[in-house]
């Protein structure tokens, strides 16, 4: 066999699963079909945080002037804003493709075909190989009534890039990317309306972030229509009108466009599972166990592709776990603790369980939150929404889980991972020096809070 593994896919899953197992001396050819870097960096995690961050500056500049910074009219060019969008997902996608060469790794361009656990076929290539990985990640859901059109009814992938900003947009679906989006368009002076099916937003979040984050994001501009169906829609010349329904009353809301973000579905990428014997559940995601081997020897599968948070992170740590795994460690994956983030203002980040999910799982918690109101850090910042949430384990004081809400949240998440890691108790948080002043001292005065000490500043 001339490769130990190939990969179909270079996202962030088949990429690093790649770079890893050339790291251990496995012979290695990944095949992509489109650009390497995958969802994540060419229209996913990258370019949606590069609009974001770019008019966060912009609505500072325009909204909060108390820092005393004086301009005479921000104007946003969206065209400049585009390039740069472009220019950070270019250096990242050559940069993957540079670490791959430098491994050597065998790069293929074109969509690859899996005959068997042993031959992938790309154009007039045979690999022979002895295991494949699949990673081939996901697509935007579509609605049947709703297709895609790239103009009046665009995905997300449309609304990373489009030329002109729409007059007014709704956005359907309240999750991380609808939410992502639609601060992006409200930012820059589109008015948006989120319509989300259930009764709060980004629901699989802490029940406290979602409802906070909602207030927030309703300061800013954005309006929410929650509890809400779309259940029809007709174009018109200049617009779409979307018919709604809430508690069998009937709704109406028209815009000059529709981002549809109600989830993503796993990509099977033209590959026939089901001849290759590879087993998937109701929802189409491929079955796989801890080694991340499908139900088929030699064949494997991370990423969008499996079940599981639909998370660049959690692809890549899978990717790992397998390169590890055909390189004879016994590596496993521990999907208790993978940190989610919306990269809205304020941040929203999870690890572990929330509340609702310990109650459900009849476990008995202790919490201690400490809002960044009391924070100088977050003062001087100028952010101090939200707080930080410690969920610790009643008797043995083993942090269950963290939800934070509030600047740079998905940093401050880090040490959470960290300390849940190394099974660390609220106590052991608290107790260490954190740099004053810092925002990772609200971390720390939850914990003590959680753990029975009691927060210093409250
Ligand atoms: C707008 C948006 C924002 C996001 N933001 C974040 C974020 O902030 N943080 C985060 O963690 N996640 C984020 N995500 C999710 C993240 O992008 C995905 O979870 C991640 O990319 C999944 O990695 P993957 O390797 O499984 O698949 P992908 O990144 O989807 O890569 C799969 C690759 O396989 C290729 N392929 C498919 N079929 C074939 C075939 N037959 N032959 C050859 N190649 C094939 C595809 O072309 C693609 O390049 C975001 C997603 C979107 C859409």
């Amino acid at each position: 066999m001339k490769y130990d593994l190939v990969i179909v896919g270079a996202g962030p899953g088949g990429y690093v699963c790649a770079l890893r197992a050339a790291q251990l001396g496995l012979k290695v050819a990944v095949v992509e079909k489109e650009k390497a870097g995958g969802t994540c960096l060419n229209v996913g995690c990258i370019p949606s945080k590069a609009l974001l961050d770019s008019t966060e500056i912009f609505s500072e500049i325009k909204e909060n002037n108390e820092h005393g910074i004086e301009t005479k009219e921000a104007i946003m060019n969206w065209g400049t804003l585009q390039k740069r969008r472009e220019g950070i997902v270019n250096n990242l996608t050559s940069g993957v493709e540079f670490l791959l060469k430098k491994a050597k790794i065998d790069y293929f361009e074109g969509c690859a075909q899996v005959k068997s656990r042993h031959t992938v076929v790309v154009g007039r290539s045979n690999l022979a190989t002895k295991n494949v990985v699949l990673a081939t990640g996901s697509k935007p859901i579509e609605i049947p009534f709703l297709p895609f059109d790239g103009q009046k009814i665009i995905d997300s992938t449309q609304a990373l890039s489009q030329e002109k900003i729409p007059k007014d947009m709704i956005v359907v679906g309240g999750g991380y990317i609808g939410l992502e989006m639609a601060s992006v368009y409200n930012r820059i002076g589109t008015k948006v309306t989120v319509i989300e099916m259930m009764d709060t937003i980004v629901p699989l979040m802490d029940p406290d972030i979602s409802k906070q984050l909602k207030k927030s994001l309703k300061k800013q501009g954005i309006k929410f229509k929650t509890s809400t169906k779309v259940t029809g829609c007709k174009k018109t010349k200049k617009n779409i009108i979307l018919n709604l329904e809430k508690n069998n009353k009937k709704d109406k809301q028209t815009a000059e466009q529709v981002l549809v973000a109600v989830g993503r579905t796993p990509n099977r990428g033209g590959i026939n599972l089901e001849a290759l014997g590879v087993k998937t559940n109701e929802r189409g995601f491929v079955v796989i166990d801890e080694k991340m081997e499908t139900s088929q020897e030699g064949i494997y599968a991370i990423g969008d592709l499996v079940p599981g948070p639909m998370l660049a992170h959690k692809a890549s740590e899978e990717g790992v776990v397998v390169a590890e795994r055909i390189a004879g460690k016994h590596t496993t994956f521990n999907y208790e603790l993978i940190p989610s983030v919306v990269y809205t203002h304020p941040e929203g980040a999870s690890i572990g369980r929330n509340a609702n999910e310990l109650k459900k799982a009849g476990l008995e918690f202790k919490t201690g939150m400490f809002p960044f109101s009391a924070s100088g850090r977050a003062m001087a910042i100028g952010c101090t929404e939200g707080f930080v949430k410690v969920l610790a384990d009643k008797k043995t004081d083993e942090i269950l889980g963290v939800h934070i809400l509030g600047p740079k949240a998905s940093e401050l998440i880090g040490e959470a991972a960290m300390a849940m890691g190394f099974c660390g108790t609220a106590e052991d948080v608290g107790i260490f020096i954190h740099a004053h002043p810092t925002l990772s001292e609200a971390l720390k005065e939850a914990s003590l809070e959680a753990s029975g000490h009691g927060a210093i500043h409250t």
